[in-house]
C-alpha cells in the first residue's frame, strides 16, 4: 500500500509578523496581514523533519525559542484560531513526539501499539479524478496535519523519516539509504570510528 500525503486543503495561513511577548514566554500574532496561504501536505516532509528536531532540542534541554519562533513564522500557528502560542508547551509536544519517535525506530521496541493517533476532527475524504480513487485528508489545523503527516511518512515503505546514526537528530532522508543527517556528522563518524580502531 502507499500512503498518501494529499489534502483537498483548509489552507493554513501564515501571517507577516509575528513577535515574542515581553517575558519572553510566547509568540504571538495580530493575524493583521496574511502574507500566504498554503497546503501543509505539500511541505510534510520539511514540516514534521523541523518538528521533530525542535522536539530533539528539547529533550536535550536546549533553549529552544528560536526555533519555535522559526518555525511559527515559516509555517503558522499550530492551532488556526490562537493568537499566541506558549513557548514551552509547544516545545513539550514536540519533545513527546520526538521520543516517539526515537522510540519506535530503536530496535528494541515492543511490538504492541502505544502509538494512536486520536486528532481533533479530521475527515479522510476519498474522491475520484482522473480514473483514480483517492484518499485525502482535510485537517484541523497545523497541529493535526503535523500528526497524520508524521504517521504516513513513519509507515511508508520508504523509511526516509531517520535518525543520524552520529548526532541523533532526526532528519529526512531524500536517498533511503543515507544514515546521516549532514556531510559534517559523516565526517566526524568516521573520524571518531578510525580513531576507535587505533585504541
Ligand atoms: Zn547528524
Amino acid at each position: 500500500m502507499k500512503n498518501k500525503l494529499c489534502c483537498t486543503c483548509t489552507n493554513e495561513t501564515v501571517y507577516s509578523f509575528y513577535g515574542i511577548s515581553d517575558d519572553g514566554r510566547y509568540i504571538t500574532t495580530d493575524k493583521a496581514k496574511e502574507k500566504l496561504t498554503y497546503c501543509p501536505m505539500d511541505f510534510a516532509s520539511d514540516i514534521v523533519v523541523a518538528y521533530l528536531n525542535i522536539g530533539y532540542f528539547s529533550s536535550k534541554s536546549a533553549d529552544t525559542s528560536d526555533l519555535v519562533y522559526d518555525f511559527i513564522s515559516k509555517y503558522g500557528m499550530p492551532d488556526r484560531k490562537s493568537k499566541k502560542v506558549n513557548i514551552k508547551d509547544f516545545s513539550e509536544d514536540a519533545e513527546a513526539l520526538y521520543l516517539h519517535f526515537a522510540e519506535i525506530t530503536a530496535e528494541d521496541y515492543p511490538d504492541k501499539p502505544e502509538w494512536i493517533l486520536e486528532t481533533d476532527p479530521m475527515s479522510g475524504i476519498i474522491t475520484r479524478s482522473n480514473g483514480n480513487i483517492e484518499l485525502s485528508w482535510q485537517t484541523a489545523g497545523l497541529s493535526n496535519a503535523i500528526e497524520i503527516a508524521y504517521s504516513l511518512l513513519l509507515c511508508s515503505d520508504t523509511k526516509q523519516l531517520a535518525v543520524c546514526k552520529h548526532c541523533g537528530a532526526p532528519f529526512y532522508a531524500k536517498n533511503p539509504k543515507s544514515e546521516f543527517c549532514s556531510p559534517q556528522c559523516r565526517n566526524q563518524y568516521n573520524v571518531y570510528k578510525s580513531r576507535r580502531k587505533y585504541k
